[in-house]
């Protein structure tokens, strides 16, 4: 395939990229600093190879610092003993703030992930509305009464902030992730210290600033930049960390469960994924061939939620196939500062090495390219992008079929029978979301029941909602986010049993 053949969008002239890079410091303590030891890193775009930020390099210091700060605001009630209205009046604020400053995070989000400028905009001016979602759970958190307990007792369970929380966060969504966690984390009464991926500080830091602006206590939330070690490293095994709250790779996943079990902190995963689409022949298949195109390129496939592998019915298949293969070369894929792209570039270099070695792997495992299969040059951008790529013939026991490829790669595999359908989309380690299209409740339904996901779409992908909550099971992850659970995360349970009047008789009985 020539590049003449895909929607090509060339480089801007590049009214959008800063004359400065963005500088990050940390927030420890209701202060911006640099680390001790002046030690800084740096980020350049992925897709147009500028310096975009260059952010302090935290270290041990920086990381105590930041706990200790966290710590001392939770045990002294600024924050975590406030009124549920005075919490949401803050949060509110932070929601008009992220609101006002949407262009100017926009263009760091994009310049840093290298994701379309149209969908940094989407992602930070909803984030707003996970605050607003998350400010009115600070207001109607409630535990329970039991007042069925006898005549002379009550029962009252309280709902109480877990504490101090590490929150750590992954280059592909920053500003949406922080947004699903930090809301819900304060409505609950918690301090925080967040550290993002070392590939997309600045929008954490802005978030930080907002959170200033608004009128945030000094030390409820603290940021340290650097890498996992050894920051994210120390945030999941200080014995001042109640809770660990995680999304990312279910690698690191894993070595943070270990290293939190020390200390016995609660842990939250969002983790990968391996997530198909199932289409029956009855489906609306223009909509889910529109659906299975959005899902696989979305964000260029770097996405936990990427639709990575269709499972079609093989009635259906080739035209099918032959139809998504048509819409992947109308996708506007390129430098995505530019307002119409819809897919941007690839992380780094090394990603998409590892991209072209899965579908190279395939291919020799008796797959078939489809479209695509190889890297991409956009004129006049020096970053890294792939192609739109499609392969069929994969079979269930491919690295392709069963890994996250986390790039724009479609497999697609066929069935027969509902059974077979299920059984596919089960053989996975991953749990996170799956998809099934039909016109028949009935199938869609069973579908829903048995597929081993945290999330099923019916007819549909990728909708999500602050109200609907999100997360997964097997090696997707453990834990919730958003939605009432997203609270429930962040929430210690405490009885209280209380007698009214002195009806308790004696335990020591008179000698
Ligand atoms: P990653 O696991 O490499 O890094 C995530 C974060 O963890 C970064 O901030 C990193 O610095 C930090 N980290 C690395 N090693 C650490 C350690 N030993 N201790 C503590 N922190 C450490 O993931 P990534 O490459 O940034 O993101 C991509 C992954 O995230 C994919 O697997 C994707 O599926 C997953 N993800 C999941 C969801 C979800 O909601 N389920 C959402 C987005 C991304």
């Amino acid at each position: 395939m020539t590049s003449h053949d895909l929607n090509l969008i060339g480089a801007t002239d590049g009214t959008f990229i800063p004359d400065e890079p963005f500088r990050a410091r940390h927030l420890i303590g209701g202060e911006w600093c640099d680390s001790s030891d002046g030690a800084t890193f740096e980020r350049r775009s992925p897709a147009h190879g500028v310096l975009v930020s260059r952010s302090a390099k935290g270290g041990e210091a920086e990381v105590n610092a930041a706990i200790d700060a966290a710590r001392k605001a939770f045990d002294s009630g600024i924050w975590s003993r406030i009124s549920g209205k005075e919490r949401a009046t803050i949060m509110l604020r932070i929601a008009d703030l992220i609101e006002r400053d949407v262009e100017r995070m926009a263009i760091l989000e994009t310049l840093e992930s290298g994701k379309p400028i149209s969908q940094s905009r989407g992602e930070v001016g909803g984030a707003a509305d996970l605050w607003r979602y998350a400010a009115s759970l600070a207001r109607t958190l409630h535990g329970d009464s039991h007042n069925t307990l006898g005549e002379d007792m009550l029962g009252v369970v309280l709902k109480e902030p877990i504490g101090v929380v590490s929150i750590i966060t992954p280059w592909n969504f920053p500003f949406w992730i922080l947004s699903q966690k930090l809301p819900f984390a304060l409505a609950a009464g918690c301090t925080c210290v967040i550290k993002p991926s070392e590939m997309t500080s600045a929008t954490t830091v802005m978030m930080g600033e907002l959170l200033i602006e608004a009128g945030l206590p000094a030390g409820v939330v603290n940021i340290v930049l650097g890498y996992g070690e050894p920051v994210g490293s120390l945030m999941t095994t200080h014995p001042d960390v109640d809770m660990v709250t995680f999304t990312g790779s279910t690698a690191v996943g894993k070595s943070i469960t270990a290293s939190a079990a020390a200390t016995l902190k609660k842990v939250a995963l969002e983790l990968g994924g391996k997530n198909p689409q199932v289409i029956f022949p009855d489906a609306d298949l223009e909509g889910a061939a529109d659906a299975v195109v959005f899902g696989v390129y979305f964000n260029v496939g770097q996405c936990c939620n990427s639709s990575s592998r269709i499972i079609v019915h093989e009635d259906i298949a080739e035209d099918f196939v032959a139809r998504v293969v048509e819409l992947s070369r109308d996708v506007a894929f390129g430098d995505p500062l530019d307002p119409v792209t819809q897919v941007g570039a690839i992380v780094t270099p090394e990603h998409q090495k590892k991209i072209d070695a899965y579908v190279r792997d395939a291919e020799k495992a008796g797959a078939k390219v489809r479209l695509g299969g190889a890297m991409l040059s956009v004129p006049g951008l020096a970053g890294e992008f792939y192609q739109p790529t499609v392969i069929s013939g994969v079979t269930p026991e491919m690295a392709i079929a069963r890994e996250e490829v986390f790039g724009p790669v479609l497999s697609v595999l066929t069935f027969k029978t509902m059974d077979e359908a299920v059984a596919l989309t089960n053989d996975a380690t991953y749990g996170l979301s799956a998809g099934v299209w039909s016109e028949s409740i009935h199938t869609c339904l069973d579908f829903a029941r048995r597929a081993q996901a945290g999330t099923v779409w019916t007819n549909t992908w990728m909708d999500g909602f602050p109200e609907m909550t999100f997360g997964g099971v097997k090696q997707s992850g453990q834990g919730r986010e958003i939605g009432p659970y997203g609270l429930e995360e962040f929430l210690e349970v405490k009885t209280v049993a209380v007698r009214i009047g002195r009806t308790r008789a004696p335990w020591v009985r008179k000698r």
